[in-house]
Formats: C-alpha cells, sequence, structure tokens
C-alpha cells in the first residue's frame, strides 16, 4: 500500500494539472574517459539495490498499492555529439515529459554524450518515490557502483502512516486552512502548474552572517525573511509551506519519499524586532517539528489534495560533498529546475559544504518577471537590513531599492509644470471676453450666452457676502448654473442641497455648515446688485473656500468637506489638459448637485468656451428620453457613475463619436466592455470628495479595468499601515497629494487632522489625504482599485458609511445593537431589539433621518450579534439574510439510490440526507477510491476524483454520474 502524502500526488496526478510539478531532475556533468558499458551496469545496480524505483501504481479495489513493475533498461543513451543546443533541448524536453505511474518506470536516464570525453547524465526521479535527500543517496550509490563497489541489498522501506493521534489532529486543525488568502504581487493563484521561470537569489555570505546575528539557523531565517516579506507586502497572517524530512536512521540510506510539506503559519507583530521575531518562528518551528511525520491534510479531514499548501513555499535542504567517480570530474548540479511552479513564489536551497545553490522560482503568468526582480531586491535589502542589525523592527526593515523608490516617486508621478494661480471665474471670465455671444448654457428653451450667464452671476454675487455658506436647493434650470457661478464669483462657498432629502438632515447640514441663506427657487434677478464695487475691490483669492460638500460620516453625522477657489481651478485646468477639452465640446449637465462630480459638467465647459446642456429633473432617469437629449443637442462629452451609465444604455444610448467618462464608484469589468462598445473613448475617474472631484483617470481598453494615472498635479502614493511605501503589485493605502487636496474638514479639526497629514515625499508643506481605499500598483504604472479598507461603501455613486447607518438604527428606541452590511449590493440592518420590531417601523425611522439610498432594504432581527476576539462587530460572521429552502423528506431512486447504497455500506450508516458532506459523516481520502472503484463497478462510470472535494455529497455524486454518463 502507498502511504498518505504519496496518495495525495496521485490524486494530482491523476487530475491533470500537476505539470511536471513532481519531476525531480538532477544533472551531473561527467568529464573525462568515461566507460559507458560500467556506467550503464551502475545505473541497473541502483535500481535494483533501490526496489522503489523499480515500480509502478496499480489499483486496486482497496486503494492503491506500488508494486513491482517491468521496467523498461533504466538508460536510454543518447547521442547529441558537439550539439550543445540541442543538448539543451533535449534535456528540457526530458525532464518535462510525464510519466505514467501505472506502467512505470518511476525514475529515468539520459546520459547524453556531448564530445568524447565530455558527457551529460539526466536523472528524473518521480517525487512519489524520491526526494532531495534521495539524490544524494542516488549519486553516492551510483559513484560507488561504478568505483566498484559491491551494492548491498538494503532492507525494506517502511512507507507506512504514523498513526494520527489526538494532539497532532489539534495541532494541525489550529494551523491549516483550506487555502491562505495572501495579498501578493500575483494577480492570481491558478489552479494548474505552469510552467515557470527562476531566478539566482545570490545569498552569499549574508546568509550565515545574518543568521549567526539574529542566534538563527539558515534554514529558519531563510524561512523568518520569506515571513517578514509576506507580512510587509500587507499579510497580517503569512503561511509559509516548508518541507521536512521525516527520515530516521532507518531510512537515513534509502530512496523514496521522506518528506512532508507542513505550513509554517505567524502572525508577526509590526513592533517586533527581527531578532524576537526569528526566534518565535524557530520556538514555532520545534513545536512542528513533534508533529511531522503526519501530513496536516491527514490529520485534518476533508482537504482537497492541493498542488501546493500556500502561496509560498521554501525547500531547504543541507547535503553532503560531491562523491567522486572514479578517473573522472562529475560536477552535480543539486538544484535542477523541473520548470514547474505550483503555487506563486517557491524558494529553493541547496545548502553544500561547497556551495550554496539558492533560486526563487515563480510562475510568469502570475508574476511578472520585474515583479520577480523587484521581490529578489526586496528579499536583498530585507536580509542585508537583518545582517547590519537584527534588532531592527519588522516594519522599519528596509523593502525597497532606490530603483524602485524613484519609480514610485518620480516616474510614476511626473513632476508636471505648476498652473498659474487663477480662480475658477477669471477663468470663465476669459471666456466671457473671447467669445461673449456662444452659447454656454441649454436648459429646456432657455439659452444663455457667455455675456448673458456672466451678467447674470454678477448681479447675484452682488447680493452675496464674501466668506459665507449659501445653501443651493434649486430645481434643474439655467439657474443652477448661474446660482454656482455667481457664488462662486462672490467668494461664497457653495453648499449644494439635494431636494429630497430628510428635513431632520437638511436641518443638521444647514446648522453644522452655518449657511447665510438658501437659494431655493427661481433667482430674483431684478434689483440692481448692491455692493458690486465693494466685492470686486475685496477681490477673490485662490485661498478662498469654493464650496462644502457633506458626505457620510462613521461616527454617526455627516461631514463637510472644505474646498478651496485654489484646488477647483487646479482640477479643472488638470482635467482640461488631460481630456483635451476645446471650445467645440458639448457636455452633458446630468449629474445631481449634491455630487461634487457635477462641478466637471457644469464648469469645465465654460473654462473651455464650450457648451453644457443641463437634464432636467423628468429626464434624468428616463433612458430613452435622455438618448434623445443626447442626440438632439450633439452632446460629445458625458459623464455618469456606473448605474448613470445603466439607464443610458437601456434607453438604447450608443454614439461612438461620444466621449464617456465613468467614475464615483468601481467601474465593473463588464460594464466597461459594454461601454467600450456604445461610446467612443472611455475614461474610469476616481476620487473621493477630499481630493477636489477627480484625482486619477484611466483611458480604458478592453479587458482591463483600473483607475489610471495621477492628474496633472496630483501625485499619489501606496503606502503600508506605517506611511512607507509598499512596493509595486502590493495593496496598500492609496494616499493623494498635490493640488486637489481640500483644506479641512469643516469644524472637525481631530477628524481633518486624522486624514490629512504631512506628505514626506513632497515638497516642504505639502499634505496629503489619506483616502481609505486599497489599491495597488500594477506593473506598467496604473493604480487599480481593490476596494476600501474600512466600512464605506458605494451605492449608485452615493458614498455611505455603514456606521452612520448603524447610529441611527440605535436612535430608535427599542434597537439595543446594530449592524449594517452590504451584501449582493443591498444594505442589510442586522438588530438585537428589546422588544419585537417589525422592518416597516425599522424602515420608516431611517427614512426619517437618511436620503433614500442610506436605508437598508433588507432587516434581520438577531439574538445577538457576532463579536470579534477584541470586542468589536465582526461584519463577515453576520448571517446572510435568509432565503427560503426546502428540506423536505427524501426518497432515493435511480442513481441516487445506488450511490446512497454504496456510501451506507463504507461508511456503516444506516441514513444520509443527500446534502450531507461525506468528510463530516468520517470519510477520508482512501474511502474515495472505494466509493470511486464501487460506482465504476456498478454504474460504468468513473467520476472525477474532484467531485468529492467540489461536493462531496450524495447530491454531488448523482450530478457528476450524469455528467460523466453525458460526456461518455
Ligand atoms: P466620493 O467622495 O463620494 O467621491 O467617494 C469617493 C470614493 O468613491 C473613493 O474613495 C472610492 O472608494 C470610490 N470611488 C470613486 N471613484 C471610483 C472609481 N472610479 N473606481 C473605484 N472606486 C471609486
Ligand atoms: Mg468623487
Amino acid at each position: 500500500m502507498i502511504n498518505a502524502t504519496q496518495h495525495a500526488i496521485w490524486i494530482l496526478e491523476q487530475s491533470g494539472r500537476a505539470g511536471s510539478a513532481y519531476h525531480l531532475p538532477m544533472r551531473i556533468a561527467l568529464r573525462g574517459p568515461l566507460d559507458v558499458h560500467r556506467f550503464l551496469a551502475a545505473c541497473r545496480s541502483v535500481v535494483a539495490r533501490h526496489r522503489l524505483l523499480g515500480c509502478a501504481i496499480v489499483e486496486h479495489r482497496d486503494g492503491l498499492a506500488l508494486v513491482p513493475a517491468m521496467v523498461p533498461p533504466p538508460v536510454t543513451h543518447l547521442d547529441l555529439s558537439n550539439r550543445p543546443n540541442q543538448a539543451d533541448r533535449a534535456v528540457r524536453h526530458e525532464i518535462l515529459r510525464g510519466f505514467d505511474l501505472r506502467t512505470g518506470p518511476l525514475i529515468r536516464f539520459t546520459l547524453i554524450t556531448l564530445g568524447p570525453s565530455d558527457h551529460l547524465l539526466l536523472v528524473v526521479a518521480h517525487h512519489i518515490v524520491f526526494d532531495g535527500h534521495s539524490k544524494d543517496v542516488l549519486v553516492c550509490d551510483l559513484a560507488a557502483a561504478y568505483n566498484g563497489d559491491e551494492l548491498s541489498a538494503l532492507s525494506e522501506p517502511d512507507l507506512a502512516n504514523s498513526p494520527v493521534t489526538a494532539a497532532a489532529a489539534e495541532f494541525w486543525q489550529a494551523r491549516v486552512r483550506e487555502s491562505y488568502d495572501m495579498a501578493l504581487p500575483a494577480l492570481t493563484w491558478p489552479d494548474v502548474v505552469g510552467l515557470g521561470e527562476e531566478l539566482a537569489l545570490e545569498l552569499g555570505g549574508d546568509l550565515a552572517a545574518a543568521a549567526d546575528a539574529a542566534g538563527t539557523t539558515r534554514f529558519e531565517l531563510l524561512l523568518g525573511l520569506l515571513h517578514v516579506l509576506a507580512f510587509r507586502y500587507g499579510n497580517a497572517e503569512v503561511a509559509v509551506a516548508v518541507d521536512l524530512s521525516t527520515r530516521t536512521s532507518e531510512s537515513e540510506n534509502h530512496i523514496g519519499l521522506y518528506v512532508n510539506e507542513v505550513p509554517v503559519v505567524s502572525q508577526p507583530a509590526p513592533e517586533l524586532t527581527f531578532q524576537e521575531f526569528a526566534q518565535h518562528l524557530r520556538a514555532e518551528l520545534r513545536e512542528i517539528y513533534r508533529f511531522r511525520d503526519i501530513p496536516p491534510a491527514r490529520a485534518v479531514g476533508g482537504l482537497k489534495p492541493q498542488l501546493a499548501l500556500c502561496p509560498i513555499s521554501l525547500s531547504y535542504r543541507k547535503r553532503g560533498a560531491s562523491p567522486r567517480f572514479a578517473g573522472l570530474e562529475a560536477e552535480v548540479d543539486w538544484a535542477t529546475f523541473n520548470h514547474a511552479a505550483r503555487n506563486p513564489l517557491h524558494v529553493q536551497v541547496v545548502d553544500g559544504p561547497d556551495r550554496l545553490e539558492a533560486v526563487l522560482r515563480f510562475n510568469p503568468g502570475v508574476i511578472g518577471s520585474d515583479d520577480a526582480k523587484r521581490l529578489v531586491g526586496h528579499l536583498r535589502s530585507l536580509l542585508r537590513a537583518c545582517r547590519a542589525n537584527p534588532q531592527t523592527r519588522l516594519n522599519a526593515l528596509p523593502l525597497l531599492s532606490d530603483e524602485e523608490r524613484d519609480l514610485l516617486l518620480a516616474r510614476w508621478n511626473p513632476p508636471t509644470e505648476p498652473y498659474p494661480e487663477l480662480t475658477v471665474p477669471s477663468l470663465i471670465e476669459e471666456q466671457v471676453r473671447r467669445t461673449p455671444d456662444a452659447v454656454a448654457v441649454v436648459a429646456g428653451d432657455v439659452r444663455l450666452t457667455y455675456a448673458e450667464l456672466n451678467a447674470r452671476a454678477e448681479h447675484l454675487a452682488g447680493g452675496l457676502r464674501r466668506g459665507t455658506v449659501i445653501g443651493l436647493r434649486l430645481p434643474r434650470t439655467a439657474d443652477v448654473v448661474v446660482a454656482m457661478l455667481g457664488a462662486l464669483k462672490a467668494g461664497a462657498a457653495y453648499l449644494p442641497l439635494e431636494p429630497g432629502l430628510p428635513r431632520e438632515r437638511a436641518e443638521f447640514i444647514l446648522a453644522d455648515s452655518g449657511a447665510a441663506a438658501v437659494l431655493t427657487s427661481s433667482l430674483a434677478l431684478d434689483s440692481q446688485p448692491p455692493n458690486l464695487a465693494d466685492r470686486r475691490a475685496q477681490g477673490l483669492r485662490p485661498g478662498d473656500p469654493a464650496y462644502l460638500l457633506y458626505t457620510s460620516g462613521s461616527t454617526g453625522r455627516p461631514k463637510g468637506v472644505v474646498v478651496g477657489h485654489r484646488q477647483l481651478a487646479g482640477f479643472l485646468m488638470a482635467m482640461r489638459d488631460r481630456l483635451g477639452c476645446s471650445s467645440s465640446d458639448v457636455w452633458l449637465g446630468l449629474t445631481s448637485l449634491s455630487f461634487d462630480i457635477s462641478m466637471v459638467e457644469l464648469l469645465l465647459p465654460l473654462i473651455c468656451g464650450a457648451r453644457v446642456v443641463i437634464v432636467p429633473d423628468e429626464v434624468r432617469t428616463n433612458g430613452p428620453a435622455l438618448a434623445k437629449l443626447v442626440q438632439d443637442n450633439g452632446v460629445t462629452h458625458i459623464q455618469a457613475t456606473p448605474s448613470g451609465w445603466r439607464v443610458l444604455l437601456d434607453g438604447g444610448f450608443s454614439d461612438p463619436s461620444v466621449v464617456a467618462i465613468c467614475g464615483g464608484e468601481a467601474l465593473a469589468p463588464a460594464l466597461a466592455d459594454e461601454l467600450l462598445q456604445c461610446t467612443g473613448t472611455l475614461f474610469n475617474a476616481y476620487g473621493p470628495t477630499e481630493t477636489t472631484i477627480w484625482s486619477t483617470v484611466a483611458e480604458m481598453r478592453p479587458g482591463r479595468v483600473t483607475i489610471g494615472r495621477p492628474l496633472p498635479g496630483t501625485r499619489v502614493y501606496v503606502l503600508d499601515e506605517g506611511g512607507g511605501l509598499v512596493p509595486v503589485g502590493v495593496p496598500g493605502e492609496l494616499c493623494i497629494a498635490g493640488i486637489g487636496v481640500a483644506d479641512r474638514y469643516h469644524e472637525r479639526p481631530a477628524l481633518t487632522a486624522e486624514r490629512f497629514t504631512p506628505d514626506p515625499n513632497g515638497p516642504p508643506g505639502s499634505r496629503l489625504y489619506r483616502t481609505g481605499d486599497r489599491v495597488r500598483w500594477t506593473p506598467d504604472g496604473e493604480l487599480e482599485f481593490l476596494g476600501r479598507t474600512d466600512c464605506q461603501v458605494k451605492i449608485r455613486g452615493h458614498r455611505v458609511e455603514l456606521g452612520e447607518i448603524e447610529s441611527r438604527l440605535l436612535d430608535h428606541a427599542a434597537v439595543r445593537h446594530a449592524a449594517v452590511d452590504l451584501r449582493s449590493d443591498v444594505l442589510v440592518a442586522y438588530c438585537v431589539t428589546a422588544q419585537p420590531v417589525d422592518d416597516t417601523d425599522l424602515r420608516m425611522h431611517l427614512s426619517a433621518l437618511l436620503p433614500e439610498p442610506m436605508v437598508p432594504g433588507v432587516y434581520v432581527l438577531l439574538d445577538e450579534l457576532p463579536l470579534t476576539p477584541n470586542g468589536k462587530i465582526d461584519r463577515r460572521g453576520l448571517p446572510d439574510p435568509p432565503t427560503t429552502r426546502d428540506l423536505g423528506p427524501v426518497e432515493y431512486t435511480g442513481v441516487a439510490a445506488v450511490v446512497f447504497a454504496i456510501w451506507c455500506d463504507l461508511l456503516g450508516l444506516d441514513d444520509i440526507r443527500p446534502d450531507e458532506s461525506l468528510f463530516t459523516l468520517g470519510g477520508h481520502s482512501l474511502t474515495i477510491m472505494q466509493i470511486a472503484s464501487r460506482l465504476r463497478d456498478a454504474l460504468g462510470v468513473d467520476i472525477p476524483i474532484d467531485v468529492f472535494f467540489d461536493d462531496p455529497t450524495i447530491n454531488g455524486m448523482v450530478q457528476a454520474v450524469s455528467h460523466t454518463q453525458a460526456a461518455g
């Protein structure tokens, strides 16, 4: 019988996904007069001594066994004299060539003649009977046999499984996961072994010196470095798989599979010194050694055999001196690559008395080779720093090379010519002088020329006082533009107020902002401006506030963002240059004024001498009418949130001449593709209110969504929690500096200080805004949006803090505890209440306090809320809202009855529900083999092994049988 580790390899080989992952190759260069005949005989003696090598694996009714098989002669003699290029190709081909485990052989020898006294031996063995140390044994025995020694017979190797003790089960249970979710500069982790590449690590003398300094072994030090690397890539929990030898003194001279791959898991604390951390890891390894005999997958039932346990793995082994072949000079390559990438990153080290071979192996389909090269750079800077001072704290260890810093700070944030310090009114007034009679605003039948718009705005401005806050609650007519420009001209910060806002909230915002007045209906335009001269004399300054915008606040109350003229004008000029706007553009004024992006639609055309077409309220959500408005007015530029674009697309909009901008929330790849079909150029725009409307823009191409690069005048950094730059590809918090950074939150100094901080990488005095958005750099210098670091969500473009909804729920007299989460795009409220309360009651309560997008759609009453270990609400632990499910009694018929009978027999049960898992019923990997073989006997079908792990239920088996029958 074969053991559990071999069994797992066998299953993976059968699944067809293993590629060459389990091929263990070794090259030996032999120089000198080789006696080929004697050499072939030596190869045969080695196979005779190590009987496993001459076996094959045969299926029995009750499992698998290794049995002696007819093995072809061990050496294929290729004559490729004087053609070294061909030899390389032949070697690669031979390494990759598949093994047939059912027929053997499990080892292949290839001797290549490169010249009369120049030979290359390639040995490729299958891992199912071989391991790293087996290479030592093999070379040693081969040399002995060649040198004329008689190889003595070996005792039968002991392959039996060690029994799983309760202690081992408990130990591995705490450490092993189905998968370890780790952030690496890798895009995905495919389920198939890919063709890998390798890079030399060149650890040199640093490894030994650093290990001495930290008081660890070299293996422990390397393991520590990999943990720290992954930790610094943003992983709070790190798992690195290591190969541990299970050899004893009896198996020392045997060839076979004597390693278990086990995970080493850590939660590195940022303030630990490297030395402290390395010592923790060393202690954990000591614990692990007690259970190294028992493969974790055997101790923990129900784990699907995986190609790799963890996204990172380390294989470290010490080897003895290279043996001598009589009369020859032999050079062994102990770490010949099998060209397989089982997981994103693998470090392979063979530590010998004469040299240390260390390579990084990776899958170039998953990690770009530039990323891999940078990663090697990170490992080396970590190593050097640990060698220099093992007392350095983990979060202070340097990671980036100078080259990568320069890439992040300069090349991807290229310096731009600063914009002149202008205000938006002055930019628009320039257009008024240039083309006074051009149409600036179209709204229904109303058309305002630049001169008319300016006159009206001047007039309004005359009635407003500089430094005040003016609320705007207006129907969507041309007056909206007049009011906005009038307020800007007056130096009065304008405050948009959504017409449908609940009274309580509107009152809060008015009181909090200290608004002097609210403009509500059509503007009074007939009186003479009272203090125009006055206002002019005072002069508008770039530092004056331009607008005040309220957004949801996590602690329960909305917060106002104060944006100045400098920021607004700087942003509009940058956007103008980024999009290449001109006076012939026609923009659609679609967006509600409560989104700052409405200013792009209303003001950007005006600083360019272009035109804006205001969409009346009743047309905004009417797709066909909107599409018609666009066509009738020759609109060239449309900006909308993803949900706004849905309305347009569903209304039949399609116009390949339109420049489309999507923004406000994540752009789904499917929508991006659809938009690319229906519009001309498509931009994805990203930006928080706090950095003035948009900060980055990407021009979309099919098949990839990014938020692009910073606008001119803006700088972006991706930072870790300590404020350090994270490497390319590693998730971090997006922090934005430059011209758009807002002044402050209105009267919230503490919050202002928390989110707006000094920018250590910018010019003196510059500030940055910490967005709370998780992003990473793509290898070509664009930003990819990954989600939030907090509980802020977007609902149809509206920014919503879950905490604010929770606070308002707690205002309800019956609600004791509350949590809100977004599930499948629906807000779900979870409440613990003092007495039963119905949905309608809670919904009405919230509707009176919150804008419509913030009111949850589903309410779930719970006895208590799940908490995290440190007492916070565990949102992930909240149940999905209930859906109805039919759990009636089941009668098994047809195939299901056959499966049911086999399961009952093998599991010793007489009742099984169709959705119960094999593994919760006590099944394990061998039960699987038995079920598979019984099903083959009973129904004549071979069901794929994967089914046992993807859906290990009677239902799953029945489905698999019918799929297989249909396919066959
Ligand atoms: P707001 O302040 O309302 O503009 O909301 C800003 C937030 O919306 C950002 O911090 C992001 O979380 C999200 N957001 C805005 N634009 C995008 C975009 N293009 N892609 C992904 N998220 C976006
Ligand atoms: Mg925004």
